[in-house]
């Protein structure tokens, strides 16, 4: 079953929960501002099925409340931010500001944020650095979510590490191309064990090599005191795109883990999310100004190609803003797992129901 929840609502219920837990009062509600935006756009894995799980962090010390990114590198074209473990709602567009500074400045700038919490929906910070004009590419790691098998591999040895692009247009949309680099996001994983949408039948391995869309291959067998823990499968998620996902997976470990101190992903270390970011202003390298123009353009051929009969053509970032519109009337949806877990949450730190 399925409950609609006024996104409003749900934003404050979220935010109460995070702030019994010890963020301030800003801080809480950007937390579940963004969380509830991830369900706009149709994300559930990215949403506030999250709750219970950040909650658990702060309480084992591994996500630490109202923290402000440290700059260990600040040069007018690039930075480096340590996020401290801090929630990633808040590092995340800290990092994108001081990108947008940098290339607002310079025509270009990168930023490395090591060691920050779970930055959700990748495609957020890239809408961020779009409002501002600006073209973004980030590449991602979740150091610690040891879930995803490379290409030709039985075993674990990449998180599910998203890459994501950016592009501003104006006087429209920007596009957002903003996905995880295995087959499927290990939160959908969890949406298909919650009786949310069922995986591709494809989308796991198990370590006989068979493929399966079955969540148990994660998680191991679902009881109470398994309520979803990925190191108790025995099976992994498999990289998306055959060899060129599995090699774009490792350039985000390498880019997003390596580069910027994150580290790449390893087994049993606490969880953090690295993401090393370009920011590039169109106008500066483009000055002929043919970007735009051009880009409208090409998108409209793009999308006027015969479809497959009962298919449509879509622009990166066209489902998210469908799902936004139609969830933004109507409510977010959620199973009734998801409510109840959040609200056995909430009723765990005192917050008020
Ligand atoms: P997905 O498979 O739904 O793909 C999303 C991308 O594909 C979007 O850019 C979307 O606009 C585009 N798209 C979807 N359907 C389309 C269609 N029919 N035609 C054209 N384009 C289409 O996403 P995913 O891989 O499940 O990732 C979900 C989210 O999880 C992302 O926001 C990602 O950033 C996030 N994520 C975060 C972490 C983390 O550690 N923070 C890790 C993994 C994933």
């Amino acid at each position: 079953m399925t409950i609609q929840i006024p996104t409003d609502e749900l934003t404050n219920y979220c935010a109460r929960v995070f702030e019994r837990v010890g963020s301030s009062t800003e801080e809480a509600r950007a937390v579940a501002a963004s969380l509830v935006d991830s369900n706009l756009t149709g994300h559930d894995s990215h949403g506030v099925i999250r709750v219970p799980r950040y909650v658990s962090w702060v309480k084992s010390g591994e996500l630490v409340p109202n923290q402000t990114p440290a700059r260990l590198v600040d040069t007018p074209a690039f930075a480096v931010l340590d996020g401290r473990f801090g929630y990633g709602q808040i590092m995340a567009p800290r990092a994108v500001d001081i990108g947008v500074e940098k290339a607002e400045s310079l025509g270009l700038g990168a930023v490395s944020l090591r060691n920050s919490g779970h930055i959700g929906r990748v495609g957020e910070w890239a809408e961020r650095a779009a409002s501002r004009n600006l073209i973004s590419i980030h590449f991602v790691n979740a150091a610690g979510s040891i879930l995803v098998a490379p290409f030709g591999g039985l075993e674990r040895r990449l998180s599910t590490a998203p890459f994501c692009v950016g592009l501003p247009r104006e006087g429209a949309p920007p596009l957002i191309l903003d996905f995880a680099t295995s087959l499927v996001a290990e939160g959908k994983v969890r949406v298909a064990s919650q009786g949310g949408k069922p995986l591709p039948p494809d989308a796991l391995i198990g370590p006989d090599g068979a493929l399966s869309g079955d969540p148990s291959l994660l998680y191991g067998p679902l009881t109470v005191d398994n309520p979803g823990d990925h190191l108790h499968g025995a099976g992994a998620i498999r990289a998306f795109g055959e060899h060129k996902g599995s090699g774009l997976a490792l350039i985000c470990e390498l880019l997003g883990g390596s580069l910027t101190g994150n580290g790449a992903t390893e087994p049993e270390r606490r969880f953090a999310n690295g993401m090393f970011s370009l920011y590039i202003d169109p106008k500066r390298v483009d000055p002929s100004h043919l970007f735009d123009a051009d880009m409208a353009r090409y998108l409209q051929w793009f999308s006027k190609a015969k479809p497959i009969p009962g298919q449509e053509i879509l622009t990166p970032g066209e489902p998210e803003r469908r799902a936004r519109a139609q969830r933004s009337a109507n409510g977010v949806p959620l199973p009734e797992e998801v409510w109840e877990a959040i609200q056995a949450t909430a009723r765990s730190v005192g917050a008020a129901p």
